[in-house]
């Protein structure tokens, strides 16, 4: 494939900031990498998108969405983190958004996908449990169809954002009867359901992302299932080839390396500044390689979307397993730049160094575990 860069893109690319640039109102601006915004300034930003037409940035045009092309997709993300624009509810956006636009009824689509695109809609994703993370498959979390409604009984965990969500899109066991993956189906789930607790997580960075989640007799709308009994488990493989191309974080990166230069060049160690200074301009110009390295990576990915093909599925692992390395090894040197007291001088509220690299410490977790994704490289690769 060709690698240099392609006029068009470089085009959008300019398009997009400019947009940014007249466009982002700059209360609305944060420093912080990475971070889900609070909810005003999520939904803010999204009617702001909205009146440029740029509402659903992953969509196809039929659907609402802008029909850019997975490389469009992932410049806008690239910008909009390189100006701290407020993130936009990912879960509607980059995960549901695509299953109801492919699997849902008309009366569903209306029921959800207005407000997900008002902005006025949060989702969270109920797949893991205890005992079945990799193994997602042997969840058991039932629903049982009685009448016009499911009686949903069980507990997911690792639930991100449950305590801000307003709905729930959920994965439950409908049939024991049958092959695991074909007794699972999809469903959604008001979260003020009676009988829906929710109890926080908090992890290694001092923040509250994650929770627990309990279902106690908890009553669902038959016509809250989307697709048919049992096709979860084919709803949910659709939902994560969607993730394909933003496995790699890529624009988190870049913000990252943004970050590490403006960071040498304000912090001196001596007399000079550590971009002076070979250790540290070497190991920066190193990780900038290493990013451009997994940006071809990610051209030759989104070059590949939709291929069922093994490389392309063995592609996606390979670009998870490189991405979040590198998402380690950059924020553990940030904290070290900062020095002896580094993590002391940047608390959680500071400028957010510190937590992010806690944060990191779980993106060999999230989204499929490093072990399980070098399983799949050596199984698709070399048959192993
Ligand atoms: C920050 C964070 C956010 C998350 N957000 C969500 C969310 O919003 N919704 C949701 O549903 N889930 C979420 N998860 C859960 C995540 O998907 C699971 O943690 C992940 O799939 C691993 O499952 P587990 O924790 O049960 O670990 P296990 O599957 O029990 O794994 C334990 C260890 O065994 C290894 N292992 C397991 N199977 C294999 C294998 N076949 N080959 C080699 N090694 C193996 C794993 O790599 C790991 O080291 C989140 C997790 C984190 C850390």
């Amino acid at each position: 494939m060709d690698f240099r860069p392609d006029p068009t893109l470089e085009a959008f690319r300019e398009t997009v900031r400019v947009f940014l640039r007249d466009n982002l109102p700059q209360d609305l601006v944060q420093t912080k990498i990475a971070m889900v915004s609070p909810r005003d300034a999520t939904v803010r930003w999204q009617r702001i998108l909205n009146g440029k037409g740029w509402g659903a940035p992953y969509w196809a045009e039929r659907h609402g969405g802008t029909g850019w092309s997975v490389e469009e997709q992932l410049i806008f993300d690239e910008e909009c983190a390189l100006a701290g624009a407020p993130s936009l509810e990912g879960f509607a956006q980059k995960l549901l958004g695509p299953v109801l636009n492919q699997f849902a009824t008309p009366e569903q689509w209306q029921a959800h996908v207005p407000a997900i695109l008002a902005g006025e809609r949060h989702w969270c994703q109920g797949f893991s449990e205890p005992g079945s993370g990799s193994d997602l498959a042997s969840l058991r979390t039932r629903a049982e169809c009685r009448g016009d409604r499911y009686i949903v009984n069980g507990q997911k965990i690792w639930t991100s954002y449950a305590h801000r969500a307003d709905w729930i899109f959920l994965l439950a066991r409908t049939n024991a009867e049958v092959k695991k993956q074909a007794g699972i189906s999809f469903l959604l789930i008001d979260m003020k359901t009676p009988g829906i607790t929710v109890r926080p997580i908090i992890s290694i960075d001092g923040q509250h992302h994650l929770n627990e989640v309990f279902f106690d007799e908890v009553e669902v709308p038959v016509g809250n299932l989307i697709g048919e009994e049992g096709m979860g488990w084919s709803i949910t493989k659709f939902l994560l080839n969607n993730e394909h191309a933003s496995t790699a974080d890529l624009p988190i990166l870049k913000a990252y390396l943004a970050r590490m230069k403006k960071m040498s060049r304000s912090i001196t160690v001596g007399m000079a500044a550590m971009a002076r200074q070979a250790d540290f301009a070497v190991q920066i110009a190193r990780f900038e390689t290493e990013l451009k390295a997994l940006a071809m990576m990610v051209r030759r990915s989104a070059a590949l979307h939709g291929d069922q093909g093994h490389f392309a599925h063995a592609l996606g692992s390979m670009l998870k397993l490189r991405a979040t390395d590198l998402q380690q090894r950059m924020t553990v040197f940030m904290v070290e730049m900062l020095g002896d007291d580094g993590p002391l001088v940047d608390p959680v509220e500071g400028d957010g160094i510190t937590s992010e690299m806690f944060f990191r410490r779980a993106s060999t977790i999230y989204g499929g575990t490093n072990e399980v994704q070098r399983g799949i490289v050596a199984k698709l690769m070399f048959g192993l």
